[in-house]
């Protein structure tokens, strides 16, 4: 009988609407949903009665409400603080955005624009001519496209161009990039029939001549991203693969993957090919993305020959892969940092890249006086987003030692905004170079909440 008596002693809906905090609730939940909440709270007190166990208390009843409240509203997609040292961080988000693109976004997106809009003539514009003028000026290619992303761009690229009909790739370049992008999955996707030649680590121009004896619709290269082998291997250059697919009328594709518009060697990295480099080689077509060495909004650009890109925006798929107001905004101004010769400056990427291993030194000792607690040690940041495999620049780590790493890791991530470090022989590591200085008050204070060593 007492389970009856516990249910009966449950307010109603109505009894809990009367608090005053509730009130407060409703007007920053609105009504509906701080209900929902209200009713989830007693459910459950409900259910937890029938078990066995004994009816909250009213004011418990509230806080359970408005836990269900704050956990729904809290947005999953937050900022955080990435001093893992990888700059592009795919599950991070790959490229933080420079001021300008910051502000071409919230202008666009404020009000109205002229995404297809032709000012001129008063008609329909085409959203495509946005980046197209820019991109041609920056790479010397006829005619651009922007798609949703490079996997969209290299899909659409071969729907358009090779469906039912031959393409031809090199054994050393069947690659899974990660994130379920397979080049041969991508292939059987369009429709193009794949045709492999040469080996896992060696291909010779003749491979490729014996495939084009039969008739062919694209030789595709793909940038073989995130992985290199090494030991016995041969690859013809890309100039002499592409000048041999142009002797027999066949479009020469390249996905570039990363699309590095500056020289990654200025930086002590090794050379990482550059859109223009690739285009100057022969490249009919090279496809890469919008967040990756760019340093821009997620996005997959094609570059190249104006018949070739013509063909891609009249097929289907390029409509349900288009690009975006704000990825259109945020890519102009993007593009417009090379044209400035301003890209180190003003684009994060690059100048996460730039900086010295004094210049890290000097940040990550700052830390540790701010903190007094903590070492600085050398160690090595990596470029990620599946550009320069194995590459390694050098940096100053800030390091704790602290007796549950891993509980201190996971208390970081409880941090307002969330601290993302990592542990290497048992010490919590911290790399400034992915660190934005305006960030830096919120990881001490972050760090400041640890518990001591
Ligand atoms: C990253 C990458 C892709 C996929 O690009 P997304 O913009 O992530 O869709 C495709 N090809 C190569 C070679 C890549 O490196």
């Amino acid at each position: 009988m007492t389970e009856m008596n516990d249910l009966r002693a449950l307010p109603s809906v109505d009894q809990l609407l009367q608090s005053g905090q509730v009130a407060e609730w409703i007007d920053s939940y609105g009504r509906s949903l701080t209900l929902d909440a209200l009713r989830e709270s007693l459910a459950a007190a409900r259910a937890g009665v029938q078990s066995g166990r004994p009816a909250p208390g009213y004011d418990d009843l509230l806080h359970n409400a408005h836990h269900l409240l704050q956990t729904w509203m809290t947005p999953t997609l937050r900022p955080v603080i990435n001093a893992t040292g990888v700059v592009l961080h795919t599950n991070l988000g790959r490229a933080p955005l420079s001021r300008a693109a910051l502000a071409a976004i919230q202008q666009t997106a404020s009000g109205y624009n002229t995404l297809e809009y032709d000012l001129t003539r008063g008609t329909r514009g085409s959203r495509s001519m946005h980046a197209e003028a820019l991109l041609t000026r920056l790479t010397g290619a006829q005619a651009a496209l922007v798609v949703n992303n490079n996997a969209a761009a290299v899909l659409l690229a071969l729907s358009a161009l090779a469906k039912r009909r031959r393409v031809i790739i090199s054994r050393t370049q069947l690659v899974e990039i990660g994130g379920g992008f397979r080049v041969p999955d991508v292939m059987a996707q369009s429709g193009a029939r794949l045709v492999e030649v040469g080996t896992t680590n060696r291909v010779h121009l003749a491979d490729y001549e014996a495939a084009l004896a039969e008739p062919a619709a694209m030789l595709l290269h793909a940038h073989s991203s995130n992985f290199r082998i090494i030991g016995f291997t041969a690859e013809p250059a890309l100039a002499e693969v592409a000048a041999l697919a142009h002797r027999q009328g066949v479009p020469f594709v390249d996905d570039l993957g990363s699309g590095a518009l500056l020289d990654t060697a200025r930086y002590g990295l090794s050379h990482e090919p550059t859109v223009q480099e690739s285009l100057a080689a022969g490249s009919d077509l090279v496809c890469f993305s919008g967040d990756k060495l760019l340093g821009g909004p997620q996005a997959g650009i094609l570059t190249g020959r104006s018949d070739l890109i013509a063909k891609i925006k009249k097929h289907p798929l390029a409509r349900a892969v288009r690009a975006d107001k704000l990825c259109l905004a945020a890519l102009s101004a993007t593009l417009a940092h090379y044209l400035k010769d301003e890209a180190e400056r003003e684009i994060p990427v690059w100048r996460f890249l730039a900086q010295t291993p004094e210049q890290l030194e000097r940040r990550a000792s700052a830390w540790a006086a701010a903190l007094g607690r903590g070492e600085v040690l050398e160690g090595k940041s990596t470029v990620g987003g599946g550009s320069l495999p194995e590459e390694t620049l050098p940096t100053r780590l800030f390091a704790l030692n602290v007796r549950q790493p891993n509980a201190a890791l996971a208390r970081l991530r409880q941090a307002d905004p969330p601290v993302i470090a990592y542990i290497e022989n048992d010490r919590v590591l911290l790399d400034p170079r992915t660190v934005l200085p305006e960030q830096e008050d919120d990881l001490l204070r972050a760090l400041r909440g640890l518990p001591g060593d």
